[in-house]
């Protein structure tokens, strides 16, 4: 084997939680290699929404005029429109003067990437792939890369894994995962002025599933059509009901879309691996876990990792195995938090059975109804809070509400006889008990991190 190039840190992968990494991983001093293989994001369906956390992370890591660069919208919040419920739209804001921004995806990476190739202790290799790891011990990672046909060996004491849902390092490390395929998503661009809530990210629920909706620039917006595994753009037009839940005259400017453009496409897929450390190799980003983007929560999490990441290497004084120790209990809540809430979420928009109808109208109500419901809500899904137990009791509440509905069904005698009311409180209850056994776990987990804590920390 030839000689090494060695670096203090190398990154795969150059998405938002790769370039986050080198800048946070920078800023400790250290030199840093950033990998890329040069995937083409103009052709992408990938995340265009960024909640304030990942717009303040990005800022304190010096991105504020790369964020500037990028022409992205500010965003103030949601509005979840229901078409069944003559387009009844509740707005969520998020909490204080918290923005968030909505950007055009290639752009906003491709400016991302201009601004850490300026910092002055990183290194951009672009169209460059890692094909092989060669060792992965104590003494640090060994692996090549490839750039234009021509190999060069690395070799660096911490490798973080940059490298998206389907990462190959993790493939390489043989880290096993849970993945379920979830659905497919179609998008196209409309003119923004069919989207009825200006400065909202928009989320259409009267349909079969979710329509997600965001204005990427000024004057254009990214629609979003979850659509069943299998199906195709084109059947957007063969089916109209799959656009069920828009209303005109987006709906119209979807289907007008479809011809002028080629639509881009997507899978929904929930990852989860089994470790996101193996010896001096850290996953972060897509690469350490993956859920629906009903949340919209994917990008601010892997900027929160390469901020967990920089905080555990200095806490560490840079000893890499505790730092990588620290890490994974660093994000561990925030990650099991953001995929309940997303798993939650598209569920009850999208599985069309009593019980979700339950959840739904739980809910709608919950939101309406209760002073704090949409304020708490709008926490979970923008990633800034991040403890399970507070993501099941928030749970447990739209559980409730969805109880108050149907129970006041049950006394007004509406359509639905009692034992489909029965059925539907029963699912409904049932479907609380992943999160609330997802919270003991995460409890249990804190404790045994916070002992161990205390017994490193003594040593
Ligand atoms: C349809 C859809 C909509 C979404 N909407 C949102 C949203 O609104 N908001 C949000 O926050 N998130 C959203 N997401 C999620 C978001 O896109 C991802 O969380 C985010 O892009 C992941 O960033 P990343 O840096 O981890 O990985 P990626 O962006 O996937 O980047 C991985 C990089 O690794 C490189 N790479 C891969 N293999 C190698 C290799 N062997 N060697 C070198 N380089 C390699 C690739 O070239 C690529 O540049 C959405 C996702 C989808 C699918």
């Amino acid at each position: 084997m030839g000689s090494f190039l060695n670096t203090d840190v190398v990154i795969i992968g150059a998405g938002p939680a790769g370039c986050a990494s080198a800048a946070a991983l920078s800023q400790l001093g250290h030199s840093v290699l950033l990998v890329d293989a040069g995937q083409d994001r103009g052709k992408q369906l990938a995340g265009e929404l960024l909640h304030p956390p990942g717009v303040e992370d990005l800022r304190t890591l010096g991105f504020g005029p790369a964020l500037e660069a990028c022409a992205g919208q500010p965003v103030l919040g949601f509005a979840v429109v229901d078409t069944r419920r003559e387009q009844r739209t509740t707005q969520l804001t998020y909490n204080g003067s918290s923005q968030g921004l909505s950007l055009e995806h290639a752009r906003f990476v491709s400016s991302l990437l201009e601004a850490v190739e300026r910092l002055p202790r990183v290194t951009v290799w672009r169209k460059t792939r890692l094909t092989e790891l060669h060792r992965n011990n104590a003494e640090g990672v060994e692996f090549t890369v490839v750039c234009g046909g021509e190999q060069r060996q690395v070799r660096t004491p911490l490798l973080v894994a940059a490298d998206g849902r389907n990462s190959f390092v993790r493939k390489l490390l043989g880290i096993q995962e849970r993945h379920e395929r979830l659905s497919s998503m179609v998008g196209v661009t409309v003119d923004a002025r069919a989207l009825p809530h200006a400065g909202h990210g928009h989320i259409f629920i009267g349909g079969n599933a979710p329509v997600l909706a965001y204005a990427i620039e000024d004057g254009v917006a990214r629609v979003m059509v979850d659509i069943p595994l299998g199906s195709t753009a084109k059947q957007l037009h063969a089916s109209p009901e799959l656009l069920n839940g828009v209303p005109q005259p987006l709906r119209g400017a979807i289907l007008e879309a479809l011809e002028r453009e080629t639509p881009r496409m997507a899978s929904n897929d929930t990852r989860l691996p089994q470790r996101v450390t193996q010896g001096r190799v850290v996953l972060v980003g897509d690469a350490a876990g993956c859920c629906h983007p009903v949340s919209a929560s994917g990008m601010a999490s892997g900027i929160s990792d390469a901020m967990a990441l920089q905080q555990s290497l200095r806490e560490s004084l840079n000893n890499v195995p505790r730092a990588l120790r620290r890490y994974v209990q660093r994000r561990r809540s925030a990650q099991r938090t953001r995929i309940a809430m997303a798993s939650a979420l598209y569920q009850a928009f999208s599985i069309q059975r009593e019980d979700m109808d339950a959840l739904r109208t739980g809910l709608l109500r919950y939101w309406e109804e209760s002073t704090t419901g949409g304020r708490n809500s709008m926490e979970l899904l923008s990633t800034r809070e991040t403890r399970m137990w507070v993501m099941a009791r928030e749970y447990m509440r739209v559980v409730g509400y969805g109880i108050g509905a149907l129970t006041s069904e049950a006394f007004s005698h509406q359509r639905r006889d009692f034992e489909t009311l029965m059925r539907a409180g029963t699912g409904l209850v049932t479907s609380a008990f992943p999160h609330l056994q997802g919270s003991a776990r995460g409890g249990l987990e804190d404790a045994f991190t916070a002992f161990s804590a205390g017994r490193e920390w003594r040593r």
